[in-house]
């Protein structure tokens, strides 16, 4: 099933990291100048200021902080390592509860030096090590699973169903799932586990961009929505039919579109958030 027309952008999110060459004052100006109702603030955006502060402005400007993204990168190869992730992702619910966004998006991490089974358990451990203070903050942790191409560094959770999986396991409804097509178009159990997901009442946020073929770098060349292979809008069908409706989050890592003039390239997400998402 694919979800009925954007016909307004009410719903519409930009990721500051989309528009990486704007300052969060600059993207908070334009992006409400545009229209856009939504903002997700990368952690890189508050450097130098206070959170508070930022979420006040943006607030006053018009704009809704949708999340911080991101916490996570619990695994390490030693306690250290443990305890300094845990210490950071303390710090990043800080300052989602300054900025008073209700979520803060996990990419959980891996550990190369490790089975990756090693690596989820110490995802599950630091999780659990930070959910009282989430709790104590207001903060929802959104679980992020990453396309299997960056299970060595970046994510040991790889499939809606191992976030699903470890979702249920934790077992808190403070604890759900961000779901970002770049991650997930390919697999076959996409439809059933979104349902499974909003069964649980866990879906907390979804991103949105496409995948170019052929894609020259699997960091940061990560196409607007229509640009390339997924079928965005029959995936935001299935998000929609469990009910979700919030915040159609554009999040794009583009070297190509951070080397334009960035309003066109906003005007340009305008256009295909109404036309292919
Ligand atoms: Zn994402």
């Amino acid at each position: 099933m694919s979800a009925s027309p954007l016909t307004d952008f009410r719903r519409l999110c930009v990721h500051t990291i989309t528009t990486k060459p704007w300052s969060i004052e600059e993207a908070c100006d334009r992006y409400a100048a545009s229209g856009v109702r939504g903002i997700t603030v990368w952690r890189q955006w508050l450097e130098g200021r206070d959170p508070a502060v930022v979420g006040q402005r943006l607030r006053a400007a018009g704009l809704q902080v949708v999340s911080v993204a991101r916490g996570g990168f619990f695994p390490a190869p030693d306690a250290a390592g443990l305890q300094a992730a845990i210490d950071d992702n303390r710090r990043a619910i800080d300052e989602a509860a300054g900025l008073e966004a209700p979520v803060l998006v996990l990419v959980c991490g891996a550990e190369p030096s490790q089975p990756l089974s090693r690596s989820r358990e110490q995802i599950a451990d630091g999780i659990s090590a930070v959910l009282d203070h989430a709790k104590a903050c207001g903060v929802k942790l959104g679980i992020e699973p990453l396309h299997p191409m960056y299970a060595d560094t970046r994510s040991a959770i790889n499939t809606l169903a191992q976030a699903n999986d470890m979702c249920r396991q934790l077992g808190d409804p403070q604890i759900g799932v961000v779901v970002d097509v770049y991650h997930l178009w390919w697999d076959p159990n996409l439809e059933a586990e979104i349902r499974r997901c909003g069964q649980m009442d866990r879906l907390f946020a979804f991103h949105v961009c496409d995948w170019r073929t052929p894609t020259e770098d699997f960091l940061t060349d990560r196409g607007l929505m229509g640009e390339g292979c997924i079928d965005v809008p029959r995936i935001r069908g299935w998000v929609e039919a469990t009910g979700f409706d919030g915040f159609i989050e554009v999040e794009i890592f583009s070297d190509r579109y951070w080397a334009m003039d960035q309003q066109p390239f906003l005007d340009k997400i305008k256009q295909a958030y109404l036309k292919h998402t």
